[in-house]
């Protein structure tokens, strides 16, 4: 595991007798150079091209490995995205391990062997046994042994143990000590299912028909349910059939912190079955929590993106739960989407994917068989949209949107408020000689944060006091320009006193939480939460009977051809918080651009007329799923070497189906100047062949040192 791009392995190595049992997915100490690094077996070969007196052996093998399957899974990543293998395989190992020395992981706490009754017949009887593996058996007569002990004593190692589990001749239990369990808290309606509506019942049988459906039969499912139909309940089933069919389970949601609820739901269900891997955990936590999935004490996995690599066997089922959320993209190399992943490694192993969510990405509807839940689970209908226009407007708030809230403050109610944007005002100008106050390191405007008394950089963190007076002319009057949720969360306590008002933007949620300020939100009475896209994530308050968005277009303001989409997701999303309990609900949206296509379709609950129209349009220009964009950005830290980059790799995309278009250049990020290519093909694994061969001879390049380069296929 070596991160380095240049050495890219996989590496050959002479196994010697010592090390016993060693497999694809075992993890090994080698020597490299003169270092000692952390190895994984991707291959075990008959002959190397290495002379046998050039190869050396390993020093030792770890206790903890990874199946063989996630090897395979990791080396796809990395050809899939363009990343390195040891990047590729550092994803499916146990947490802490990455690439490096892999100090510190050997026998952090070890694994103990017991006899089973099959055990003990086996060794009375006559059955075939290995050696080393009748030596074992005889130790485990005389009661639990710890694995590695027994690899001590009788050479039968950490993995000959696992082939004795597999047979049934012993048993492996890794206890944890009681109260490290990660908690997790509910928040939200905690209603008690009974029986299925005819939706969901129809929707479970089709999981599972498609759960023991012959081998090659289609897997591959979407669940597009409007929101309150009873979708974790549908996934809840299914994980269930899994299990009762002697099969594991992963469910990937969207940031656990956000959506307490679900994963809440999954624990209250299946309670020890289930680990949950949540970024809040612990490194001793998550590696607790990754060793009981190993050793198939838990065969559920709830967790975020990275969770799609748990290291469960006979994994029956994937559920992605929100599907068309963004997070499910990685940012940092490799830039994977854990959607495609699931569905690679569904595919792989014959197990379920089940994609769920209100409002799909056009690449879901177009490749994933679907079923559909039409109805909330309570009948009542999804509130009624109204779209307004601000042009003309004075003020943040249009009349009917303070009207709507008013109607919230006499009734004593409860409004969820949407403003994508957090801090107090967008930007800062100087009155007198119109200077900008913009970021040192990126080419963009400072947003001004009001309590902190700092204008921040929302791109690289960058953080500077306030200004007293302009340092160009000396004057005294800046101006503030724009509405964030600092500024409107003080603007609605003025509005809706004595209504308390909560704010959920990624400013609180560093300081109080979001678990808290979502509790807190759900045992009051009456009161506002108000913040960014973070309000309109999955959470069910039976109680909000408004939802209300604030400039509801200003996403359809980028050049960015999912646009469209995000906007029809943010809304439809925030709209489906509200009416889901007995006093009904309405929405109103605020727009400068109130005819928007995606607004329209989003105010009439319209899923299916947004993404007919959305495929039309996709197709027509090329786009996902119909194209594949691969975009490459290459940077340095001086203008010149990025776009010197970026035009040799253009001559050297060599794909003659794919278009290429740039090199572009992007706005200065984080001190780096920045030129994009963006390859755009209908032939997907030709196009990242393409890119791959010329950012490879690129940037192997002397002349193209000064330059560092960053692939993203299916860019977000
Ligand atoms: P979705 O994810 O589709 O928006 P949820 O799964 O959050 O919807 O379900 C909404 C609410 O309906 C939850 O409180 C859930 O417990 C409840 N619920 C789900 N199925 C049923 C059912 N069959 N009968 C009654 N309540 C249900
Ligand atoms: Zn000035
Ligand atoms: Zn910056």
């Amino acid at each position: 595991m070596t991160p380095a791009r240049s050495l890219r392995g996989p590496f050959d190595y002479l196994l010697g007798a010592a090390l016993g049992d060693v497999g694809v997915g075992s993890m090994l100490l080698v020597p490299f150079g003169g270092r000692r690094l952390l190895g994984v077996v991707v291959e075990v070969a008959e002959e190397s091209e290495l002379a046998p007196e050039r190869l050396v052996e390993p020093l030792a093998a770890l206790e903890a490995d990874v199946p063989a399957e996630l090897v395979r899974l990791g080396l796809w990543v990395a050809r899939e995205y363009v990343s390195t293998p040891a990047r590729g395989l550092a994803l499916v190992l146990p947490p802490g391990t990455g690439t490096g020395a892999g100090r510190g992981l050997s026998a952090r706490r070890s694994l103990t062997a017991a006899l089973t009754d099959d055990g003990h017949a086996a060794l009375a009887g006559s059955a075939r046994l290995g050696a080393r593996q009748r030596a074992a058996l005889e130790v485990l007569r005389g009661g639990p042994v710890r694995v590695s002990v027994l690899a001590r004593d009788t050479g039968c190692d950490h993995a000959g143990a696992r082939r004795l589990e597999r047979r049934g001749l012993v048993r492996l239990e890794q206890a944890i000590e009681a109260g490290r369990r990660p908690e997790i808290r509910s928040v939200g309606a905690r209603a008690k299912v009974g029986t299925l509506t005819a939706e969901q019942r129809d929707a479970v049988a089709a999981v599972v028909a498609r759960m023991d459906a012959p081998g090659g039969a289609r897997r591959d499912l979407l669940l597009q349910g409007v929101t309150g139909s009873g979708k974790t309940e549908v996934y809840l089933r299914a994980v269930a059939a899994a299990l009762e069919r002697g099969r594991s389970a992963i469910v990937l949601v969207p940031e656990i912190a956000l959506t307490p609820q679900t994963a809440g739901r999954f624990v209250e269900r299946f309670g020890h079955t289930v680990a949950i891997l949540h970024s809040r955990l612990t490194g001793r936590e998550r590696y607790d929590e990754w060793a009981r999935l190993r050793s198939g004490e838990a065969r559920v996995c709830v967790g975020p993106r990275s969770a799609v690599f748990a290291p469960l066997e006979r994994l029956g089922l994937i559920v992605v739960d929100e599907e068309h959320d963004a997070s499910y993209k990685q940012e940092g190399d490799p830039r994977y989407d854990a959607r495609m992943v699931a569905e690679r490694r569904a595919s792989e192993c014959g197990a379920v994917l089940l994609a769920g969510t209100a409002t799909p990405r056009p690449e879901s509807v177009h490749r994933l068989e679907r079923l559909r839940l039409r109805h909330r689970v309570d009948g009542r209908p999804l509130p009624p949209v109204e779209v307004v226009g601000m042009a003309g407007v004075g003020g943040p708030l249009h009349e009917r949107t303070r009207d709507a809230l008013d109607d919230v403050r006499r009734a004593g109610g409860k409004a969820i408020v949407l403003l994508n944007r957090r801090g107090w005002a967008n930007f800062l100008t100087c009155g007198a000689c119109a200077r900008v106050w913009g970021c040192p390191s990126c080419d963009v405007s400072l947003v001004l944060h009001r309590r902190e008394r700092r204008l921040a950089c929302h791109h690289c963190g960058h953080r500077e006091r306030v200004p007293a007076a302009c340092p160009d002319c000396g004057s005294v009057s800046p101006a503030r320009h724009g509405i964030g949720t600092e500024q409107l969360g003080a603007e609605l306590e003025r509005l809706m006193s004595p209504l308390p008002v909560f704010r959920l933007d990624a400013d609180t949620a560093a300081g109080a939480g979001v678990a808290s300020t979502l509790e807190r939100f759900d045992s009051a009475e009456a009161g506002v939460l108000v913040g960014t896209q973070m309000v309109a994530k999955g959470h069910d308050f039976p109680d909000v009977t408004l939802g209300v968005v604030l400039d509801a277009d200003a996403t359809l303001r980028f050049p960015d051809f999912r646009a469209e989409e995000r906007t029809f997701a943010l809304v439809a999303q925030l709209a489906g918080r509200s009416g889901r309990g007995g006093r009904g609900g309405r929405v109103v949206v605020q727009a400068l651009d109130p005819s928007a296509r995606a607004l329209g379709h989003a105010a009439a609950h319209d899923a299916d007329g947004f993404l007919a129209g959305e495929l039309v349009r996709r197709e027509a220009l090329g786009y996902p799923p119909f194209g594949h964009l691969i975009r490459v950005v290459c940077s340095s830290p001086e203008p010149g070497p990025e776009s010197q980059a970026a035009a040799a790799i253009l001559e050297r995309i060599d794909a003659p189906d794919a278009a290429v278009l740039g090199p572009a250049p992007l706005f200065r990020l984080k001190g780096r100047e920045r030129a994009q290519l963006v390859v755009k093909g209908r032939d997907r694994s030709g196009s990242i062949t393409a890119v791959r061969r010329a950012v490879e001879s690129v940037a192997a390049e002397r002349e193209h040192r000064g330059a560092s380069y960053a692939v993203d296929v299916d860019p977000q």
